[in-house]
């Protein structure tokens, strides 16, 4: 009986979802869009669209006249009725966003965050500048929740941070929950590579192909969209794109390897050769068109953003030279549409999509 009740609920969730998907991606929709976009009933769609009007989520924008008949009522999102947090947990700052149902980054800070910190000091850090962002408005109590896109290696599944990267506190701490009870807010923990391909995902909407987002700031990692959906790997742990080997005589890695992607990019990069260090990464990228078959190529991070075109240029000229030998194969590089931000806002659009979009399957 239970769970019948449970199906019954996910389905209505799951309809709901597929109208605000809808409401999203298209300006304007009637009963019948819906009708025809999702295949569900009318008289279903009538009470979808009812459920969501009063939850304040959609609203009537006017109607449209048929000649004959009743008109239609046309509706519209409500950007400004939800909003999330997203958080940029890097390793010498805090960049947290402000972003609304639709998608739109309203603000945006960062403040630096102590060397070496714990996580008491993120926490707090959290506290002090979610309350900045929500003091001045109404947004507080329209607030869904925190999305917090971190170095990993992470558990997404379990909202463990396993060992983040040169960060000496992090070993197994339950971020996740620890965040929820300080915030008292409902919190959804990602690697910082996957919130950032969410979001270009969401900027996209459905013309977005199978993807990587490669992330340089600090270390290199790879966040991956591939069937329509965040790929995050059997141990949530994809992306450690930096950690693949380039050079097998190179020199030694953080990660007591030889030759790894990341310490040849960072070797290039600290002797000011930007050019060289811009080819490390184009080489990375190729491999993994090779591998993967990537419709899009996102370039992210606060180190690539320093010389974006140099590494935008040395990317597509290896895609073009190195990976593509027939015409029908084509693959779109660029660098990320919403800059600092794609982190932080992927994050916060994650939280949206756990409340309001699409359930997700089985968590991994
Ligand atoms: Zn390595």
């Amino acid at each position: 009986m239970t769970r019948i009740t449970a199906d019954v609920r996910f389905l209505r969730g799951y309809n709901q979802a597929r109208v605000m998907a809808l409401g999203r991606t298209a300006r304007t929709f009637e009963r019948s869009t819906v009708v025809e976009a999702t295949g569900l009933t009318p008289q279903a769609v009538s009470k979808v669209v009812a459920r969501l009007t009063a939850d304040g989520l959609i609203r009537p924008a006017g109607v449209r006249r048929t000649g004959i008949g009743k008109p239609a009522v046309v509706y519209e999102l409500v950007p400004d009725s939800r909003y999330a947090i997203g958080a940029h947990v890097a390793r010498r700052t805090l960049r947290l966003v402000l972003v609304d149902l639709a998608g739109t980054v309203h603000h945006s800070a960062v403040s630096p965050l102590p060397g070496d910190f714990t996580p008491e000091q993120l926490l707090d850090a959290l506290a002090v500048g979610i309350d900045a962002m929500t003091s001045s408005s109404d947004v507080r109590g329209r607030l869904t929740g925190v999305g917090i896109g971190m170095i990993g290696p992470l558990d997404h599944a379990h909202g463990l941070v396993r060992d983040a990267h040169g960060l000496r506190h992090w070993h197994d701490v339950p971020l996740r929950e620890i965040a929820e009870k300080h915030l008292g807010l409902p919190v959804h923990l990602d690697k910082d590579v996957t919130a950032g391909i969410t979001a270009e995902a969401w900027r996209h909407g459905a013309t977005f192909g199978d993807a990587a987002l490669i992330m340089i700031e600090s270390g290199i990692g790879g966040g991956f969209w591939l069937g329509g959906t965040a790929h995050r790997g059997a141990h949530t742990n994809a992306g450690e794109f930096g950690h693949t080997v380039v050079d097998l005589n190179g020199p030694r890695c953080v990660c007591g390897r030889h030759g790894c992607l990341e310490i040849v990019h960072n070797q290039a990069a600290d002797a000011g050769d930007i050019d060289r260090a811009a080819r490390v990464v184009a080489v990375g990228v190729v491999n993994l068109l090779q591998t993967l078959d990537l419709a899009h190529v996102v370039l992210a991070g606060a180190d690539l953003l320093r010389n974006p075109q140099a590494y935008l240029a040395a990317v597509v000229e290896a895609v073009q030279a190195d990976a593509r030998r027939a015409d029908w194969l084509t693959t779109k590089v660029a660098l990320s549409s919403l800059g600092a931000d794609v982190i932080a806002a992927g994050a916060a659009m994650q939280v949206l999509d756990q409340h309001y979009g699409v359930p997700e399957l089985a968590p991994a």
